[in-house]
């Protein structure tokens, strides 16, 4: 089911988008190489504790995973695009990192990835970053009254595919509320003019993950993990936006921290 906010409960989400925003800042300051994913786990585990906020992950067991993911944060590294558990692993000079945060706050969600790289970057991978956040912001800029579900996808398709990547759209953006997970879902490619018409209220998570050179996926032992089933790398960005009479306010952004 569909559910549209009122504009006080789009005020209400503010603190919760702005929560997850400073969090992801914060952890991409302070990821480094010599990091461990496990320490991010716990940093990310500490400032939920402080701010009185509530993990998404941490008991998450949808049909697809193995077990609940016991987590806090998803730690993508390279190959892995998605879902990344983390793990016992300290990054080296080059790794390219996607952190994936849902938290619960006064009762609201909000969700939100970024992608950077430690160390010294290929130029490959700053390549796929950018398109990916690009992609993102055509998705954004769709988000409009008087266009469809299928405008976003088409969005995020046309940016994608016109730099040469890989889509899978086994998972995409989805509707953010009281819980994590709501409809609609929002493929990462789609038509224009297809789906559900956008309305005032509809508050969604768009996130294009984008592959260098497949559209196939494995999942690691750990029963939640998705690489490349090429070995090639990933990238994921992802906003929660509320689409309003005056446009979409992106509930995540962290332009306000003067980053990106
Ligand atoms: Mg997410």
């Amino acid at each position: 089911m569909i559910e549209l906010r009122t504009p006080a409960e789009i005020e209400a989400m503010r603190p919760v988008g702005r929560f997850v925003a400073e969090t992801l800042a914060t952890l991409r300051d302070e990821t480094k190489v010599g990091t461990n994913l496990l320490a991010i786990d716990r940093r990310a585990h500490d400032l939920i504790r402080r701010a009185g906020a509530e993990s998404c992950y941490i008991d998450y067991h949808p049909s697809f995973g193995a077990s609940p993911f016991g987590k806090v944060i998803c730690t993508s590294v390279n190959d892995a695009v998605l879902h990344g558990l983390p793990h016992d692993y300290v990054l080296r000079d080059g790794d390219l990192v996607s952190l994936d945060f849902a938290v619960s706050l006064n009762g609201w969600v909000a969700d939100s990835a970024i992608s950077f790289v430690v160390g010294t970057p290929r130029d490959e991978d700053l390549a796929l970053i950018d398109t990916t956040e690009r992609a993102l912001a055509a998705a954004i800029d769709a988000a409009v009254i008087g266009n469809r579900i299928g405008d976003i996808s088409a969005a995020i398709a046309g940016v994608s595919h016109g730099d040469g990547y890989s889509i899978n759209t086994d998972f995409g953006g989805h509707g953010v509320g009281r819980i994590m997970h709501g409809d609609p879902h929002i493929p990462n490619d789609g038509k224009p003019g297809r789906g559900f018409p956008l309305r005032a209220g509809l508050v969604v998570a768009l996130e294009p993950w984008l592959l260098q050179s497949t559209d196939q996926l494995i999942t690691d032992p750990d029963g939640w993990t998705l690489r490349s089933a090429d070995g090639s790398r990933g990238a994921h960005s992802e906003h929660t936006i509320a689409i309003t009479d005056d446009g979409p306010i992106v509930l995540t952004d962290r332009s306000f921290l003067g980053v990106d």
